[in-house]
Parts: structure tokens; C-alpha cells; sequence
């Protein structure tokens, strides 16, 4: 499997990181090795002192497709949740500099956390979902998918006209603003319409 991830998903992030609003989405790929085990804690790899959590709606693709139309593309995708994009943001800040590829610092081992999968037949609005991130029980994230710049379907369609869509594929819509650093023996705890759905330790 995949993770198929989207930057620059919210007007008020975009601000944050000095960045402009792209023309079309901003996708990278995180290869299978980029996913933290069940219970495991996040480690801050050695190459980087600046290591950010980004909290993000998370969506499991279901169904093979590629050229997803719009209009179909909810029938791609059956479960939702929130995760973390983990981020070496001085790394990143570095090789954007030199115009190189995000990949080392946002696909490294252990770079993704999937929190637990919501049927999305459980939710009554998909276009109402709020979700926020708590460290050491502060919140320092909090947004609604209503916020994004382009939506699930949009993304789904637009990413699978470059990359097949495989069941089990994964897909980050985009963090909101509010990203900061971790440190040893934060408590990250990710909510989902105020259910949390994942808690995660960093060493
Ligand atoms: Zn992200």
C-alpha cells in the first residue's frame, strides 16, 4: 500500500508556512514503510532537531481505480480518521530551498500514523466533520473539513489520474494550521467529532 498526501489543503496553513495557494493540488507519495505499528511510539529520527506534527483526515481507499471521475468518487473510499503527517520541517525548509523532492523529510520510517478507521456510513455530514489534535493535553490543532480547499472527491479524482488507487491505499487531505514541534515525551491525541481516535507517544 500507499499513502497518497496532499499539502496545502488550508488557506489558513498556507499563511502560516509563508506559502502561496496553488493552482492544483499539491500531492507526494509516503511508501508502506512510512507507517508507525500499532501502539508503537513516534521516534524523532536522528537527521533532523525540528520534527512537527500535522493532524489530518485520513480516508482508506476501497475500491482499484484510476481516472476517477468526480462524481464517482465516493464510492472509492469506505473509512475515515485522523492521523499524523510527521514532518522534519528544518530538512524540508532545506531541500525546498535547493528546489529538491519533500521525500526524505515527510516519507521517512515511521512519518505516518493512522489513527482507528470510522465506518463513513457512521457519519450524518461527510462535509461536517470536526477534528482537532491535543499535545499533553493542549488543543494546538483544531479545524473542520468544510475548511478544505479541495474536497475528498476532488481529490480522489484528481490524485488517481496520476497514481492507481489500490484497496488499502491511504490518503492525508492536508493538515490546518496550527502545525508545531514535538519533543520527547509528548502526548499527541488526535480527535474525530470529539471521539479520539488516536493517542501516541514521542521518544
Ligand atoms: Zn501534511
Amino acid at each position: 500500500m500507499k499513502f497518497i498526501c496532499v499539502g496545502k489543503n488550508y488557506s489558513e496553513h498556507i499563511k502560516e508556512m509563508g506559502s502561496v495557494k496553488p493552482t492544483e493540488p499539491v500531492i507526494f507519495i509516503k511508501p508502506d514503510s512510512s507507517l508507525i505499528q500499532k501502539n508503537d511510539p513516534f521516534i524523532i529520527p536522528s537527521f533532523s532537531s525540528i520534527i512537527h506534527y500535522e493532524i489530518e483526515i485520513l480516508v482508506l481507499i476501497s475500491r482499484l481505480g484510476r481516472h476517477i471521475k468526480e462524481e464517482f468518487s465516493s464510492k472509492y473510499y469506505n473509512k475515515i480518521t485522523v492521523g499524523i503527517d510527521f514532518t522534519a520541517r528544518d530538512y524540508q525548509n532545506e531541500l525546498k530551498e535547493k528546489g529538491l523532492p519533500w521525500e526524505k523529510s515527510k516519507a521517512f520510517d515511521g512519518s505516518a500514523l493512522v489513527g482507528q478507521w470510522k465506518d463513513k456510513n457512521t457519519f450524518d455530514d461527510l462535509d461536517k466533520l470536526e477534528f482537532h489534535l491535543l499535545k499533553n493535553g493542549q488543543k494546538v490543532q483544531q479545524s473542520n473539513i468544510s475548511e478544505m480547499l479541495w474536497s475528498i472527491d476532488e481529490l480522489i479524482s484528481h490524485s488517481s489520474k496520476f497514481f492507481t488507487l489500490k484497496i488499502g491505499d491511504i490518503l492525508f487531505t492536508g493538515t490546518p494550521s496550527g502545525v508545531g514541534p514535538v519533543k520527547k515525551n509528548d502526548l499527541l491525541e488526535g480527535y474525530l467529532n470529539n471521539e479520539r481516535l488516536f493517542s501516541i507517544k514521542v521518544k
